[in-house]
């Protein structure tokens, strides 16, 4: 039987652990995993390094850097042949979706296309009213700074979400690998602290017609055990009804630990296991 993690980071987060490749996989096999995507955050466009990253901004780290590209696929392919009897490690990236550099995103999966085995396919960012571009999982802070009237009616921000999500699946990779939406209910990230209120009727409508797209495009959904630690969360994403929604009409979930230290591999998959839809 295959178990799989499809969604783990590495020291090239610049927000994660500074633990070596080697200890996550050598974590890994521990744990009985035998398949495991690397999806380090791929380096962002620098066209929106640019134009929007201050000194102090959250966006400057949050990705690792273009020199270093070189680097981190030759740790993972070096990790790939050391473990090779062990366990089945995949290249991959976790790729943000910003609606203004599509055509920089292509040509990056084009020019890596040939490395590429996976990618998970997130958004992390969002315009705000004033057309800025802020992270919304970084600080509750930073999302209540950037999104303070949409906070106030958080259905809006919800909305707002949803249509980049949902754009994000219909953006044209160009890769024939598997594609995972990374982890659709990451707006919920800090909803105790915010006291974010419950889907209403229309954002639950736009919910299916995103799980209605991804299936049509036969893309998988990153379910994604993150949110069960975080404080403010307390959750998986997408939670449980929404992950059984989606296995309903047939989307293949693959469990993502979303790991940023080797402590967080493996976590929840007992409880998630359930919905994870095994094909072998
Ligand atoms: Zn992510
Ligand atoms: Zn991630």
């Amino acid at each position: 039987m295959i178990k799989k993690d499809g969604h783990t980071h590495t020291q090239f987060s610049h927000h994660g652990s500074t633990e070596q490749l080697d200890m996550y996989i050598e974590r890994a096999i521990d744990l009985g995993f035998t398949e495991y995507v690397v999806t380090e955050h791929a380096p962002l466009p620098q066209q929106f390094l640019e134009e929007f990253v201050g000194p102090d901004d959250a966006r400057d780290n949050s990705a690792m850097a273009i020199d270093e590209l070189t680097f981190y696929k030759s740790e993972v392919e070096r990790v790939k042949e050391k473990f090779k009897d062990k366990i089945n490690i995949k290249s991959g990236f976790e790729v943000d979706y910003l609606k203004v550099y599509e055509t920089d995103i292509h040509s990056f999966l084009q020019r890596e296309s040939n490395w590429i085995d996976e990618i998970v396919l997130s958004v992390h960012f969002l315009p705000n009213n004033e057309g800025n571009v802020a992270p919304i999982d970084y600080e509750p802070d930073t999302l209540s700074a950037y999104f303070s009237d949409e906070c106030r009616n958080p259905q809006i921000l919800f909305k707002r979400y949803y249509d980049a999500v949902i754009q994000s699946v219909n953006f044209d990779t160009g890769l024939k690998v598997p594609v995972r939406i990374g982890h659709i209910t990451l707006i919920r990230k800090y909803q105790k602290l915010l006291h974010l209120p419950k889907f209403d009727e229309s954002i639950k409508q736009q919910i299916t017609e995103l799980l209605a797209i991804i299936k049509q495009k036969n893309y998988q959904l990153d379910f994604n055990a993150a949110g069960f630690s975080k404080p403010y969360n307390g959750e998986s994403y997408p939670t449980f009804d929404i992950a059984e929604q989606a296995k309903k009409i047939g989307i293949e979930l693959v469990y993502g630990s979303d790991a940023h230290e080797v402590n967080a591999l493996g976590l929840y998959y007992d409880e998630m296991k359930e919905l994870i839809v095994d094909k072998k």
